[in-house]
């Protein structure tokens, strides 16, 4: 039947606010994979995430991209060729 705390983001339930904390860490804890920092919703990482790291522009060729990702995959291909281009 589940406790009387109840996960606010699931439908589980526990029988103490510990038990609901530790589950609410385990299972409900974003954790921005650039700085660490960790979030208690989605919508919460996604706000850190657009304001700390909205660096989507290559600062090579300053060419903007839709994710991080694309972006750094971008960037060190752009290095890569670079390095070798410049080399006489
Ligand atoms: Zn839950
Ligand atoms: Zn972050
Ligand atoms: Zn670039």
């Amino acid at each position: 039947m589940g406790g009387s705390h109840g996960c606010p983001s699931c439908v589980d339930s526990f029988g103490s606010p510990e038990a609901l904390t530790s589950h609410i860490q385990a299972k409900h804890t974003f954790v921005c994979p650039i700085c660490g920092s960790s979030f208690r919703s989605r919508h919460a990482a996604d706000q850190h995430h657009n304001t700390k790291h909205t660096s989507t522009r290559c600062s090579e060729c300053d060419r903007e991209f839709g994710s991080e990702n694309a972006m750094e995959m971008h960037y060190n291909l752009e290095i890569s060729t670079t390095m070798k281009s410049t080399v006489r």
